[in-house]
C-alpha cells in the first residue's frame, strides 16, 4: 500500500513533475517509472494520479510516454481534438474530487488531424462531425492570425477547454477557488517532442 499512503504534490509540484518528466523524455533519459511488476502489485490497493491530462487520442501523442511516467501515475482522458463534453468532464471531476489530483493539463498538439479538419472546412462524415461544434468556435477566433491555422487553432482550442473546466461549475470550479486545482493548457510538438505551456 505504499503507493496510497504516499503524499500527494500540490498542483505546482504537479506541473514541475510533470514537465521534468519531458525534459527527461526530450533529452533520451526517460526512466520508464512504475512499470515494473512489484510496483503494479502495490497499484492493487488504489490510485493516486498526481496529474490528470485531458489530451487528443491522436496515437503520437500518448501523456505516459511524453511525460515519462507510469501506470498510476496519470489519470488520463483521450478524445480526437482534446475537447470537453459531459461524460469527459465527468471523468475528469472524479480525478479531481475523488481521487484529489490536484492538476489537470489540457494538452493540444501540433498538425492535429481533427482540428485541421474543422479548420479545412472539410465535410466530415457520421459521428466525425460530433466534433466539430466544439473546435469550430477556436478555428473563428484565430482565423487570419500570423502562422499555421491548424497550430493556432490547437493552442486555442486547449485554452478554451482549460477555461472551461476551470470555470466548470459545480465541482471543478469550487476546487480551483478552494487552491486545490490548477488547469493549464499545454502544446506538445510532435517532432521536437516538448510540451510547452500555453
Ligand atoms: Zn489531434
Amino acid at each position: 500500500m505504499g503507493v496510497v499512503s504516499s503524499v500527494m504534490p500540490n498542483s505546482d509540484q504537479a506541473l514541475a513533475m510533470l514537465m521534468e518528466g519531458n525534459r527527461r523524455f526530450v533529452n533520451t533519459q526517460a526512466t520508464h517509472p512504475h512499470q515494473d511488476p512489484e510496483y503494479r502489485i502495490t497499484l492493487g490497493g488504489g490510485q493516486m494520479p498526481f496529474a490528470a491530462i485531458l489530451a487528443c487520442a491522436d496515437s503520437r501523442v500518448p501523456p505516459e510516454v511524453v511525460f515519462d511516467e507510469g501506470l498510476g501515475d496519470l489519470f488520463v482522458v483521450r478524445v480526437a481534438g482534446n475537447i470537453i463534453n459531459d461524460q469527459l468532464l465527468g471523468s475528469l471531476e472524479y480525478a479531481a474530487a475523488h481521487l484529489n489530483t490536484p492538476l489537470i493539463m489540457v494538452m493540444g498538439h501540433t498538425r492535429c488531424g481533427a482540428i485541421g479538419a474543422v479548420a479545412s472546412g472539410a465535410e466530415l462524415e457520421g459521428h466525425i462531425a460530433s466534433l466539430a461544434p466544439a473546435i469550430q468556435p477556436a478555428v473563428d477566433k484565430v482565423r487570419g492570425r500570423e502562422g499555421d491555422l491548424t497550430d493556432n487553432a490547437a493552442k486555442e482550442v486547449a485554452r478554451m477547454t482549460a477555461d472551461e473546466l476551470r470555470n466548470s461549475e459545480p465541482v471543478l470550479a469550487g476546487l480551483v477557488k478552494a487552491g486545490k486545482l490548477k488547469v493549464v493548457p499545454a502544446f506538445y510538438d510532435l517532432e521536437t517532442g516538448v510540451v510547452e505551456l500555453l
